[in-house]
């Protein structure tokens, strides 16, 4: 285990959803060199230029390492400059804020960002300290902004999340489609395996569906740009052909599946169109005739007060879709009917240099790999589809077509969402730290769940709150109009990773509002906040993250921390030390109480049911809910698993227990039994485990993973003898009706063991280019940074490869305006503008009428100019569509 001294540990890449296996060595207390992990299934050795990088971004020369409160005159003021303090002085300011926030608003009052960064420890405590200590449920991570659009299609269409398959799909297929997902720069090491196989199986085709050209677009055999919103299009056009050739496998889809629809009307929550934003005259005409049903019923919309007649956001959380119905075929074959060739080439075409004769040959050519059934056919994405102002409708309609022709659930088959953060899987979803979720896929507005959830953690009745909390873009604005004021922040960048950011700005520095943000580096977040706490990174800490493919892996500490720097467990933990359970268990106020049907607005107070539980109202949260002493009986510090490792959250917490053991063990009941299952703590931190795809069970002594689920051969949950099983909606029925609304509710179809095959109709974007802001604009990463680029714009070589964002631009675009490459211009929308210099050429080819432009530097804060418009199912930003003008600065 030593080379040169130094000690080599396994552990995670912490930068993308692939999820890839590290090798960390450390000497003389720091990191002093990572490579791929040989032994890792999913990278085999490799890393991308990222991942090579995890030890360097630690190191950064303005590493933040002690507490720092924004203070005039030795007291704090929301208008003071940071001044250094101690830890128990953050505390006592910290706690002092909330509790007044508390006291002012109840539950709704304080909110929490967090991420799919966050370990699952870390997750699981902070959603445990929300939603049964305060009672909030206005915690929401990144992932919001990243898959919630895939977790809500996974939902709806299975009744249970994520993915199927698994990476080892590559090796198996025949074909890979990327619908919006430049895995060449965002997935690197999975594209790496692609590439292999497409250099190596003579079979493999490889198709890059995106909005412009990119790195993806080099092994590409058929390459369609299309405009923004037209892969809704493409997807029934597809469905169409599927229809129109015979090509359904009725075999499959007449024992799996149930054709539906659900209601169009409900939370769009966007004004329609004008008429003068459709592609054509045609366009406008075939979306009206053919969606008179969709688009004539627009929501009421609470407007913000911006300029332009376009826009405008509503606060739809609260509304409540009816509920989805069955159809028949005949009925899905008639929605089907609009999207021919013409119709789809009018709408989706992206370039306007390409003719029709050229985007309808491609579009053919796509249909028929569907189509073929010898041919396997895995179908990826990303933020493409799951930014999207109908994110969740794209996702269900790719499965729509992998359903049709029964490539779902086996070995290169099968539609698979990827994920961009390394836990949003593992910590955002199965964890549930979504304002909506609890663990294992129970949601907060179904009693069922709350009792299941209550009784794991011995909490009296009615301690949690039925009311869906505040949304990611919701809790900014309810920090803006003052309905929150107090809000914290873990692992993320919500001041630079949120669309519309001039009103978030505005909203935390001149509102009366407390945030706290807890990062490594002073980040955009970290400057508008009046209290910045420093935060361990990925090695300095324990933990655990869960992947795209269901895998779930951990790592050890390997250094401690720098300075007076602290894993945000601890944070977690040491402010639950600070409240007690009187303070939050009383009676409370919570808005959309009522609407959940909850008396009379008003959470019970549950403190007398605590005392007759032996909880003493003068107890902590940290020990009622935490530090219990079963907890500390049951999981100690040091553990054999810590083989010598420290960790610096057990040890300075001084209580003896091992926290992240505890919590992972108590986390783990939720998911056992019913398809989630995890293996026990110990047998991930077995040096010989890289990790194991969940539900894992025990077989013969051993705990055994599942490579693909729903398929019998594989899948320990599914019946036996049903071949493939989505047993995700057992228990389930739909009305039957017809394509425009569901029936009487006389006949009902039961949907046990089936996935649904939705009908989703295409919809205009709510803004599109006009005479004014004539260009698309469309966000994203590059290869060579993560996210907002904290981290990795402080390792010298990354953040010399790419120093700052550009404006990707066609040249033509850049002529007819006077421009150049390398000139300044100013990229404008209606809610603000950044200056940035263009870019004519390199890695994007982006066509005539759009310009990219990568939101990872914080010099050029893009999301100033983006639309924080969300998808009305899943409230996930579209970060990909707006409307801009570019001129020289
Ligand atoms: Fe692997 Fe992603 Fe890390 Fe690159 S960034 S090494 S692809 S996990």
């Amino acid at each position: 285990q030593t080379e040169a001294g130094w000690q080599w540990d396994k552990a995670v890449c912490r930068f993308c959803g692939t999820g890839c296996g590290i090798m960390v060595a450390t000497k003389g207390g720091k990191i002093v060199a990572t490579k791929g992990d040989p032994d890792a299934p999913v990278n085999r050795g490799l890393n991308c230029v990222k991942g090579y990088f995890n030890g360097k971004i630690m190191y950064g020369a303005d590493r933040l390492t002690q507490p720092l409160l924004r203070m005039k005159d030795g007291k704090f003021d929301k208008k003071g400059q940071f001044v250094p303090v101690s830890w128990d002085k953050a505390f006592e300011i910290m706690t002092e804020k909330f509790m007044a926030a508390y006291k002012e608003k109840g539950p709704h009052g304080i909110g929490l960002f967090g991420s799919g960064q966050w370990t699952v420890p870390e997750g699981y405590v902070a959603a445990k300290l929300w939603k049964a200590g305060f009672r909030s449920n206005n915690i929401d991570p990144n992932a919001r902004h990243c898959m919630a659009s895939a977790v809500a299609a996974f939902m709806q269409t299975f009744g249970i999340d994520e993915p199927a398959g698994n990476y080892d799909d590559i090796e198996h297929t025949d074909t890979a489609v990327l619908w919006g997902a430049n895995m060449a720069e965002m997935h690197p090491i999975l594209w790496s395996r692609i590439t292999n196989r497409r250099l190596t199986h003579k079979n493999m085709v490889v198709v890059n569906l995106s909005t412009y050209a990119n790195m993806s677009s080099d092994i590409a055999d058929i390459e369609i740009v299309f405009r923004p919103s037209g892969d809704l299009a493409i997807q029934n056009y597809i469905a169409r052909e599927i229809v129109k050739r015979n090509a359904v496998n009725w075999d499959f889809v007449n024992k799996h599946a149930v054709f539906a629809t659900g209601p169009y009307d409900i939370g769009y929550g966007f004004r329609p169109a004008k008429a003068d934003q459709f592609a054509s005259a045609k366009e406008m005409e075939v979306v009206k005739n053919e969606q008179a049903h969709v688009i004539d019923k627009w929501e009421a919309i609470a407007q913000r007060k911006q300029e332009g007649e376009v826009v405008k956001q509503t606060n739809i959380l609260g509304a409540k879709p009816a509920a989805d119905w069955a159809i028949s075929f005949e009925d899905f074959a008639r929605a089907l009917e609009p999207y021919d060739a013409d119709f789809t080439t009018a709408v989706a075409k992206g370039d306007p240099d390409e003719s029709d004769a050229s985007f309808k040959a491609k579009l053919q050519k796509l249909a028929d790999l569907y189509c073929d059934p010898k041919r396997k056919v895995v179908s990826y994405w990303t933020m493409g589809f799951n930014q999207h102002q109908r994110g969740t409708w794209v996702n269900e309609q790719c499965y729509m077509n992998h359903l049709l022709v029964g490539k779902q659930s086996m070995p290169g088959n099968g539609a698979f969402s990827l994920t961009g953060q390394p836990s949003a899987c593992g910590t955002a979803r199965e964890v549930g730290t979504f304002s909506h979720r609890l663990p294992a896929d129970m949601v907060v507005n179904n009693k069922k769940h709350r009792d299941i959830t209550e009784k794991i953690w011995k909490l009296p009745a009615n301690t949690l709150n039925p009311a869906i909390g505040s949304h990611f873009v919701k809790i900014m604005r309810d920090l803006e109009d003052g309905t929150i004021k107090w809000a914290m922040v873990q692992v993320n960048n919500p001041w630079q990773n949120t669309a519309n950011l001039n009103h978030w700005i505005k909203g935390a520095r001149e509102m009366d509002n407390f945030i706290v943000c807890c990062d490594a580096y002073p980040t955009v977040s970290a400057k508008v906040a009046d209290l910045v706490l420093p935060a361990a990174m990925i090695y300095e800490k324990w933990g655990f993250y869960g992947n795209a493919e269901r895998r779930t892996q951990c790592w050890r500490q390997q250094v401690s921390p720098p300075g007076q720097a602290k894993g945000d467990l601890w944070i977690l933990l040491e402010m639950a030390k600070r409240i007690k359970l009187k303070d939050v268990w009383g009676e409370q106020k919570v808005p959309g109480l009522k609407e959940a049907g909850f008396e009379d607005g008003k959470l019970p107070s549950v403190l007398d049911a605590a005392k007759a539980m032996g909880y003493d109202p003068e107890m902590s949260l940290y020990d009622a809910l935490f530090a219990t002493k079963e907890n500390k009986a049951n999981f100690k510090w040091p553990d054999a698993v810590a083989k010598g490792h420290g960790n610096h959250i057990a040890e300075t917490l001084k209580d003896g227990w091992f926290p992240e053991k505890a919590m992972f063990e108590e986390y783990r009941k939720f998911g056992t039994g019913h398809g989630h299952d995890l293996a026990p703590f110990d047998v991930y931190y077995d040096d010989k485990v890289r990790g194991l795809k969940w539900p894992v069970v025990q077989k013969d002594g051993k705990w055994v993973e599942t490579p693909w689920r729903f398929n019998e051969q594989y899948d320990p949950y599914c019946k036996k003898g049903s071949g493939i099983d989505f047993y995700g909606n057992n228990g389930k029925a739909l009305v039957m009706g017809d394509l425009d609304k569901p029936g009487d509710g006389s006949k009902k179809v039961d949907i046990s063991g089936r996935a649904k095959i939705y009908f989703r109709p295409y919809a205009s974007p709510v803004e599109q280019p006009d005479k004014e802001f004539n260009l698309w604009l469309c966000t994203g990463r590059v290869l060579e940074h993560w996210h907002s680029g904290s981290m990795t714009r402080r390792v010298p070589e990354l953040h010399r490869a790419v120093p700052a964002a550009v404006c990707w631009m066609h040249p033509k675009d850049a002529e007819s305006r006077g421009l150049k490459r390398n000139d300044l211009v100013w990229v404008e929308s209606r809610r603000g503008k950044v200056k940035v210099r263009i870019e004519t050429g390199g890695r994007n080819k982006v066509p005539r009428g759009l310009v990219y432009v990568p939101w990872f530097d914080e010099g050029v804060l893009i999301n100033k100019v983006t639309l924080d418009s969300t998808c009305p199912i899943s409230k996930e930003t579209d970060f990909k569509k707006c409307s801009v003008k570019v001129y020289k600065a």
